[in-house]
């Protein structure tokens, strides 16, 4: 054993959730501990869920009392855990000063796909979505993100909630959690510093160790931060698209303005260099009488064949006040004929958990908004009570 850096007295003890596998180690180095250590104690925290370091048993006495001391494993309050009719799960964390994001579970017969927050708000402000109604509050941090999947698998695990669903096959690897999609709460490639350590938990074998297939990061189109993506942790990608031209999309995603489409499908085609798919997954919300016409359709092929994807056509799930109508289905299953015809096959996404709220769009979590963005935009819902802590 090295000598260890003396802790000065009053510092507070450091969050090992926060911590991806290298700056673990590092932490542990800095302990006195061996790199094994380190493994060691990452496979106690996020593969047995252990937050108590006195139970960690196969630990020396003197490191746990170190531990002890200095460092906690601590997740986000669970202020609201939901259960939908369809099985979906919803639980709702405090993140401080009355802010609450939101992470949901979706049981399927071959997977159980967790959708994860990485802001409380988002400054994109789409009109579509709800969490863009609602403005911007902050990043979350490293341990807020990888809080609600800690959270999420042990608490499945704890239930015997395996992510079955009745009569279905057991999930992936026995996972409870096989997939994950960044597509809740908050644009990720805006909390760039935060999400690539929570990401690389996900992959770590010593953590949740799961491959980069199974890990989708969606982004609205930040162009800069898709480059740097690739470099740094290249997982799969989902592109928000919502419209096929410019202009629109500049009204509908208004980042739009400051990346548009030609430069983000040349983004999307530098990603796919180094992805593990070898497509990109574009998302089309479709609005009736907004982006569902025989014209947008025509356009959309002409990017769809530029750029090697998927095309995700998912119906408009509504919440008070957005002025906006899910285009009808006969309208969608002509839209994705159009698509058909030109050898393009979309999927349609069905809607799950909308009875608890948890379906696309439709996390509000609860954000104290500090950019003011909310009253700029019109037709805002209202804002909603304090939720009370129960569980
Ligand atoms: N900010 C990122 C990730 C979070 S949004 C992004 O925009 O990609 C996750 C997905 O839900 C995005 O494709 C988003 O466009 C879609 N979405 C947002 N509001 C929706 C709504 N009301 N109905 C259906 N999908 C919605
Ligand atoms: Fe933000 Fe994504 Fe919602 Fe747009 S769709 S406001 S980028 S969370």
């Amino acid at each position: 054993m090295s000598t260890p850096t003396p802790t000065p007295v009053n510092t507070p003890p450091v969050n090992l959730l926060g911590l991806d596998g290298a700056a673990l180690a590092q932490w542990v180095g800095e302990q006195g501990g061996k790199p094994f250590r380190a493994r060691q104690l990452s496979r106690w925290i996020h593969q047995r869920g252990q937050a108590d370091f006195a139970a960690m048993t196969d630990l020396a006495r003197q490191f746990r009392e170190d531990l002890q001391r200095k460092a906690v494993v601590e997740v986000p309050p669970v202020v609201k855990s939901l259960k939908s009719r369809d099985g979906t799960r919803k639980w709702l964390f405090g993140v401080g000063n009355n802010n609450a994001v939101e992470a949901v579970f979706i049981p399927e017969d071959d997977r159980g796909t967790l959708c994860i927050s990485t802001q409380a708000g988002c400054t994109v402000a789409c009109p579509f979505c709800s969490t863009g109604h609602q403005g911007f509050n902050r990043n979350l941090e490293v341990h807020e993100i990888i809080g609600q999947l800690w959270w999420a698998r042990h608490a499945l695990l704890a239930e015997g909630d395996t992510g079955r669903l009745p009569g279905g096959s057991p999930v992936v690897d026995d996972r409870v959690v096989s997939n994950i999609v960044l597509m809740g709460m908050g644009e990720p490639l805006l909390n760039y510093n935060n999400v690539v350590p929570a990401l690389k938990l996900m992959l770590d074998d010593n953590a949740y160790g799961l491959s980069r297939r199974r890990v989708t990061l969606s982004t609205s189109g930040v162009v800069p931060m898709i480059d740097r993506l690739r470099d740094d942790c290249p997982v799969a990608l989902a592109v928000s698209l919502h419209a096929p031209n410019d202009e629109l999309r500049d009204h509908l995603v208004p980042l739009n303005r400051k990346y548009p489409l030609r430069e983000l499908l040349d983004a999307c085609l530098r990603y796919l260099e180094a992805a593990p798919r070898d497509f990109i997954t574009f998302e089309y919300c479709m609005l009736s009488g907004v982006n569902d016409t025989d014209e947008h359709a025509r356009e959309l092929i002409e990017i769809a064949r530029a750029v090697p994807s998927k095309l995700n056509l998912i119906p408009f799930n509504p919440f008070p006040q957005s002025g906006l109508r899910r285009s009808s289905p006969t309208r969608v299953k002509e839209f994705a004929r159009r698509l058909m015809d030109a050898g393009i096959v979309p999927t349609v996404r069905k809607t799950r958990g909308d009875d608890i709220d948890a379906a696309c769009g439709q996390l509000a979590g609860e954000i104290r908004d500090r950019t003011r963005l909310t009253s700029l935009m019109p037709g805002r819902r209202q804002a909603i009570p304090i939720i009370e802590a129960s569980q």
